[in-house]
């Protein structure tokens, strides 16, 4: 079997290193030469939009996915022709604007931040009104890791945020002080098989992800129950198929529950890194089997995982691979300030033995 994907980052790599061990095969499409997956299989290096790359890309292919949001709707639309591409084109427009995904939160009846779409400063400043302060302006399309959004606490802050998002389509939400952020991995097979991963408390630093943890500290049954069910309804709104992320702010006053949605990601994602060590089934294998209509693997978590991320510089391999059960996952990528450079997973039998690794590991990055 071959597999098309869509970006050849570290997602791509990592898809195919779950890949290989199950017989098979790659190539991957993105614009950048030497991309992360590229050092693994076969690489075409083309726009999105060029029809006679896509042609050449499809080729012998029994199945496409990919490996971030931002593929333009019509490719994936172009690429149905030839075989199958999973997630669903329908996934792929929710996740790319955030009234569009909201919108279908509310739709769905999962709670989420409440929104208005901005289109001018006038409309801004008289929906700042509806919302108080502090709220926040967030790019309706394009934005990750904290780019392109900013906090308004006053109406000074509201045209300087403007300017700041440059006058495009926006979405202005209301500020939630949450206790924590949360992730929901849920799996969707083609054969209509659902399966969800322990819930993770993820923590981040300058808008980066930089710590996950599983299962989520004092994870009760009712928080995994109610993350479980916002999954399930958007997998089966979306006739989903692979890996879904839903991140969440645990709000202990949200009223209905306690999550309140902030975004998804139809694909693999940062903060299930950890199952490659800490699973049984990785992310990234179930992805492959759930889009190839293969059984599931089970998605426990054995004991305590945890999932250090190395931005901007990734310190000496023999120091890290000296703290036990550390494992070292480099993307081979060119370090830069701010850029996503590798992981270190973690895993133990003990919450506390857990917590004494990561801290040994955290005084590495320095
Ligand atoms: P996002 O790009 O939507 O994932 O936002 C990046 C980060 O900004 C999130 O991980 C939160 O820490 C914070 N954030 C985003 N939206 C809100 C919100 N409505 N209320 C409070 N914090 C937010």
């Amino acid at each position: 079997m071959k597999i098309g994907i869509l970006g050849a980052g570290q997602l791509g790599r990592m898809l195919a290193l779950a890949g290989y061990p199950l017989g098979l095969k790659f190539r991957f499409l993105d614009t950048a030469p030497g991309s992360p997956a590229g050092e693994l299989a076969e690489q075409i290096v083309a726009n999105y939009d060029d029809l006679r790359a896509l042609n050449r890309f499809a080729e012998g292919l029994d199945v496409i996915t990919y490996e971030f949001e931002n593929v333009p709707v019509e490719t994936v639309q172009f690429l149905e022709k030839y075989c199958p591409v999973f997630p669903p084109p329908g996934a792929l427009e929710a996740a790319q604007d955030r009234v569009v995904e909201k919108s279908l939160f509310v739709k769905l009846g999962i709670p989420t931040p409440k929104f208005y779409s901005i289109n001018s400063l006038d409309e801004l400043l008289e929906n700042l009104e509806k919302l108080q302060y502090p709220s926040i302006l967030k790019t309706r399309r394009m934005g990750y890791d904290g780019k392109g959004q900013s906090v308004i606490r006053s109406a000074e802050d509201a045209v300087i945020a403007w300017n700041d998002v440059a006058g495009v389509p926006s979405i202005l939400e209301q500020f939630i002080p949450f206790q924590r952020e949360l992730s929901m991995l849920s799996i969707r097979s083609k054969t209509g098989d659902i399966r969800f991963y322990p819930l993770v408390e993820n923590h981040h630093r300058e808008g980066i992800l930089r710590l996950s943890l599983a299962p989520a500290p004092n994870m009760t049954d009712s928080l995994q129950a109610e993350a479980e069910g916002y999954a399930l309804k958007l997998l089966k709104e979306l006739n989903y198929v692979g890996i879904l992320a839903i991140e969440f702010f645990e709000y202990e006053d949200s009223g209905n529950g306690k999550l309140i949605a902030n975004e998804m990601a139809p694909r693999v994602h940062n903060s299930g890194h950890l199952t490659q060590d800490g699973a049984v089934t990785s992310q990234f294998e179930n992805h492959l089997r759930a889009i190839l209509g293969l059984p599931l693997g089970s998605t426990a978590v054995n004991g305590y995982a945890a999932m250090v991320n190395l931005i901007g510089n990734v310190p000496n391999s023999e120091d890290v691979l000296s703290v036990p059960e550390a494992k070292l996952h480099l993307y081979g990528k060119t370090a830069r300030p701010g850029r996503k450079l590798g992981h270190i997973n973690l895993r133990s039998d003990s919450a506390e033995k857990l917590k004494a690794g990561v801290d040994s590991v955290q005084k590495l990055l320095g």
